[in-house]
């Protein structure tokens, strides 16, 4: 059931919300969560592990991890200092050491060593807010609770006009109320996709992308330039004169002052 207290949106924000989630599901149909993991209990370390760093600096450093501490028990049986080293590589390590240890140890002590499957109980964790809850709960087990909102995803809603808030949270609301909570856990996959191969944070294939061209007011923009470019006459772009213009546009008494007078001849 939709939540009653979402942002309500129209008929034509939602509609142009789908064309946007069938054009990026079309270019990219495989669209995955690009952390590396085997069991729920890895994804959630390697989601706390990302935070302010990139999923291939991540997926370098979870191979030896994962080896290290097959399972939640070895890594509360462990302390933070004895995970450092397989994480120094990451930035922020010594508090995600913390943070994967005492994890580690609240799903041994208060779930069984199992990943909890509710977005409640999952927030309980150290180092686990929203956007970690709803990675996990997404892509382990399949439950769309949320959408993930990461650095990519809150630009291109910017961008591609979903959103106006600046906050995750206020952006969630917005894309939960755009599009089917079914493509929720994909959706994000498909904004990051995008994010990270066409709209980078600086700067992107404004001219040449053709979903931005659709979707994006940067890359309808360079759809009008590219229109004056090729057709200087067309309408869009034409500068007809009005009566009133043409007269004061006449170029008669100006051109006459700024020509030298004649010097009377001395003859
Ligand atoms: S048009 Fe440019 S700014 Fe807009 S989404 Fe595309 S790459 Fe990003």
């Amino acid at each position: 059931m939709p939540d009653a207290a979402l942002p309500r949106k129209t008929a034509a924000q939602k509609a142009r919300a789908l064309e946007l989630l069938a054009a990026l599901k079309e270019r990219f149909p495989n669209a995955h969560c690009e952390l590396d993991w085997t069991q729920p209990h890895e994804l959630l370390i390697a989601t706390i592990l990302s935070a302010q760093c990139t999923d291939v600096a991540v997926n370098k450093a979870t191979p030896g991890l994962f080896r290290a501490f097959p399972a939640p028990a070895d890594y509360a049986r462990a302390t933070p200092t004895d995970i450092e080293p397989y994480i120094r590589s990451i930035g922020l390590f010594r508090a995600k050491a913390r943070a994967v240890h005492e994890t580690a140890r609240m799903l041994v002590e208060r779930f069984g060593s199992e990943v909890p499957r509710t977005m409640e109980a999952l927030l309980t964790l150290r180092g686990v807010a929203r956007k970690t809850a709803n990675v996990v709960l997404g892509n382990c087990f399949g439950i769309n609770e949320g959408v993930v909102v990461d650095t990519h995803v809150a630009r291109l809603s910017a961008r591609f006009g979903l959103s106006r808030q600046k906050t995750p949270e206020k952006i969630e609301r917005d894309l939960m109320a755009l599009f089917p909570q079914e493509d929720w856990c994909l959706l994000s996959h498909l904004l990051i996709f995008q994010g990270r191969r066409a709209c980078k944070a600086r700067g992107g294939d404004c001219a040449t992308d053709e979903i931005c061209r659709r979707f994006c007011v940067e890359g309808l923009r360079a759809v009008r330039a590219e229109a004056t470019k090729q057709s200087p006459q067309s309408p869009l772009h034409e500068c007809t004169p009005k009566p009133h213009q043409k007269r004061a546009t006449k170029p008669v008494k100006k051109t006459e002052k700024l020509v030298a007078p004649k010097r009377p001849s001395r003859r």
